[in-house]
Protein backbone atom coordinates (compact mmCIF):
# COMPACT_ATOMS: atom_id res chain seq x y z
CA UNK A 1 0.00 0.00 0.00
CA UNK A 2 2.85 2.13 0.06
CA UNK A 3 2.84 5.39 -2.23
CA UNK A 4 6.45 6.32 -4.20
CA UNK A 5 7.01 9.80 -3.37
CA UNK A 6 3.57 11.23 -2.75
CA UNK A 7 4.85 14.84 -2.64
CA UNK A 8 7.53 14.65 -5.57
CA UNK A 9 9.41 16.64 -3.23
CA UNK A 10 12.90 17.08 -3.91
CA UNK A 11 15.15 17.47 -0.85
CA UNK A 12 18.93 18.08 -0.32
CA UNK A 13 20.89 14.60 0.46
CA UNK A 14 22.58 16.97 3.15
CA UNK A 15 20.29 18.78 5.07
CA UNK A 16 17.13 17.38 4.36
CA UNK A 17 15.91 20.61 3.35
CA UNK A 18 13.54 21.39 0.60
CA UNK A 19 15.10 22.04 -3.26
CA UNK A 20 12.98 23.86 -5.72
CA UNK A 21 12.10 21.63 -8.47
CA UNK A 22 14.35 23.04 -11.05
CA UNK A 23 16.77 20.16 -12.20
CA UNK A 24 15.94 16.69 -12.41
CA UNK A 25 19.31 15.79 -11.21
CA UNK A 26 20.16 18.39 -8.11
CA UNK A 27 20.66 16.77 -5.25
CA UNK A 28 21.79 19.71 -2.68
CA UNK A 29 20.43 22.86 -2.01
CA UNK A 30 23.02 24.95 -2.23
CA UNK A 31 26.79 25.38 -3.00
CA UNK A 32 27.49 25.21 1.27
CA UNK A 33 25.98 21.62 0.86
CA UNK A 34 27.86 20.69 -1.91
CA UNK A 35 31.17 21.76 -0.42
CA UNK A 36 29.85 19.17 2.70
CA UNK A 37 28.83 16.55 0.45
CA UNK A 38 32.44 16.68 -1.38
CA UNK A 39 34.08 16.81 2.32
CA UNK A 40 32.06 13.23 3.12
CA UNK A 41 32.43 11.92 -0.28
CA UNK A 42 36.59 12.28 0.17
CA UNK A 43 36.14 10.28 3.38
CA UNK A 44 33.69 7.76 1.61
CA UNK A 45 31.13 8.46 3.97
CA UNK A 46 27.75 9.00 2.78
CA UNK A 47 25.73 11.93 2.99
CA UNK A 48 22.81 11.77 6.09
CA UNK A 49 19.82 11.73 3.36
CA UNK A 50 21.89 10.30 0.66
CA UNK A 51 19.50 6.71 0.80
CA UNK A 52 16.25 8.13 2.00
CA UNK A 53 13.69 7.36 -0.53
CA UNK A 54 11.16 9.69 1.04
CA UNK A 55 12.20 13.26 1.93
CA UNK A 56 12.83 13.80 5.46
CA UNK A 57 10.13 14.87 8.32
CA UNK A 58 11.24 18.54 8.46
CA UNK A 59 11.08 18.89 4.87
CA UNK A 60 7.23 18.66 5.13
CA UNK A 61 4.62 21.64 6.40
CA UNK A 62 2.30 21.21 8.51
CA UNK A 63 -0.46 21.60 6.16
CA UNK A 64 1.27 18.96 3.74
CA UNK A 65 1.64 16.17 6.89
CA UNK A 66 -2.06 16.41 8.04
CA UNK A 67 -2.78 16.19 4.05
CA UNK A 68 -0.99 13.06 3.79
CA UNK A 69 -2.04 11.76 7.13
CA UNK A 70 -6.00 12.52 5.90
CA UNK A 71 -4.51 10.27 2.87
CA UNK A 72 -3.75 7.51 5.48
CA UNK A 73 -7.39 8.12 6.87
CA UNK A 74 -5.21 9.05 10.46
CA UNK A 75 -4.76 11.96 12.38
CA UNK A 76 -1.76 14.11 12.66
CA UNK A 77 -0.84 12.45 16.05
CA UNK A 78 -1.04 8.49 14.58
CA UNK A 79 0.60 9.60 11.50
CA UNK A 80 3.94 11.02 13.19
CA UNK A 81 3.86 8.04 15.56
CA UNK A 82 3.75 5.14 12.37
CA UNK A 83 5.73 7.29 10.42
CA UNK A 84 8.83 7.59 13.79
CA UNK A 85 8.23 3.53 13.97
CA UNK A 86 9.24 3.32 9.90
CA UNK A 87 5.58 1.82 9.02
CA UNK A 88 5.34 4.21 6.45
ZN1 LIG B 1 21.33 21.36 1.93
Amino acid sequence: MKRKDPFRIKFCIMCGKRIPPTSDRQKLCSERCAKKRKVLHRRGLPAPYENCTEPPMQTYTLGEVNAEARAHGMSYGQYMLKRSRGEL
